[in-house]
């Protein structure tokens, strides 16, 4: 049913054959949530004439903005009724409360759930009833460029993971619908609920939102302390990472350091291992098993418990910072390259 283009020891990636059948002809769509992904993933099925509507609650701020952009939008609840498939893109911290009082209780079997990351899923927050399939089709990048690669026919990678399977039908209907909202040039890894939920904070928290900000953040506090001015500081360790990333996803490692300098590749080789030791492997490996073991997604639900007061304490403390008030002097002149970068990020197809 789908042409296997490679086969690794852990994980399978497709593409779909122009002829296969598409599960999502003659389906209900509700997508609940119109935010990062709600708004992307509704635009690109409608594109691809698939009958969505927009589940939300009373009240919501994206209730105006998903009429005006021509959706019927529904109460959860009543969405949920409507729909044979019920795609969850709410925040992940709202899922459990929403399925537990708006989305649940109006669940029939036969019914589908997708989701777009298998947080609450995986542990344990939600407990769907039987005879619902459960599905996850994980879109790998934001909203904003699932929407931009759609239109491009770029093809962003989305995995593909099945939770339940009542019908028979759970893994053939998650793969029209990664196709419905990537195009048919996407490119589909197929994984578990356990394998992209954990795998997914992890990179996010060690290399891309965390460790990577942290690495340029102390470079440039340890050249701005030895006196050396903050501009040019940002400039060699923040804008020109951009660069750098655009290009080793575009050619590959070795393909990126033909691309750079003999003398910036010899000195990589030799302070890279210096910087990234064995203690900062040790530290993934912690992180990696309190991730695993739950203790993270514990402590992110007790946070939103709270009051996230924690989060919005560091979230504002941040906007104080260096490498922000660098940014706001910067980015006047800088906003061209950062939007070439984008534009190139989208067309690297292999
Ligand atoms: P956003 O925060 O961008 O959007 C959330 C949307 O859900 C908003 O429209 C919000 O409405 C609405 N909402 C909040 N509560 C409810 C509720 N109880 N019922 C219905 N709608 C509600 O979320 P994201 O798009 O970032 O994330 C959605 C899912 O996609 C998550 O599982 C996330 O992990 C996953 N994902 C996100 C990616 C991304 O690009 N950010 C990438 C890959 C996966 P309002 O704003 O009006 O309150
Ligand atoms: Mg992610």
């Amino acid at each position: 049913m789908v042409n296997q283009f490679q086969k690794g020891e852990s994980l399978k990636l497709y593409r779909l054959k122009p002829d296969e059948p598409d599960l999502l002809e003659g389906k209900r769509i509700a997508i609940i949530g119109y935010g990062n992904q709600g708004r992307a993933q509704a635009l690109n099925l409608r594109d691809g004439e698939k009958e969505v509507i927009i589940g939300l609650y009373p009240g919501s701020p994206s209730w105006k903005k998903a009429k005006q952009e021509g959706f019927r939008v529904l109460k959860d609840e009543e969405a949920t009724e409507w729909a044979d498939l019920i795609s969850l893109l709410l925040p992940d911290e709202r899922q459990p409360q929403a399925f537990q009082e708006t989305i649940g209780p109006h669940l029939r079997k036969g019914q589908t759930i997708l989701f777009a990351h298998g947080f609450s899923f995986n542990f344990g927050l939600i407990s769907p009833p039987e005879g619902v399939d459960l599905i996850m089709v994980a879109p790998k990048g934001p909203g904003q460029l699932l929407r931009e690669a759609f239109i491009e026919k770029a093809g962003l990678p989305c995995l593909v993971a099945i939770g339940r399977d009542y019908s028979g039908e759970a893994k053939p209907l998650a793969l029209s619908y990664a196709q419905g909202i990537g195009g048919k040039e996407v490119v589909i890894v197929e994984t578990t609920f356990e394998e992209e939920t954990v795998t997914d904070l992890f990179g996010e928290q060690v290399v891309l939102c965390g460790g990577l900000v942290e690495l340029a953040r102390s470079a440039v506090d340890v050249l701005t302390e030895a006196g050396f001015s903050p501009e040019n500081a940002y400039f060699e360790c923040v804008y020109e990472l951009g660069l750098i990333v655009d290009l080793l996803s575009r050619y590959g490692l070795s393909g990126m350091r033909e691309r750079i300098s003999n003398l910036a590749e010899y000195g990589a080789y030799l302070t890279g291992p210096r910087i990234i030791d064995q203690g900062v492997k040790n530290r993934m490996r912690e992180v990696l098993s309190e991730i695993r073991e739950g203790k993270f997604a514990r402590m992110w639900i007790e946070e939103n418990r709270r009051g996230r007061k924690e989060y919005l304490l560091m979230k504002e403390e941040e906007k104080k910072s260096l490498l922000n008030q660098i940014w706001r002097r910067l980015s006047p002149f800088i906003k061209r390259g950062g939007r070439r970068f984008r534009e190139n990020s989208l067309h690297h197809k292999r």
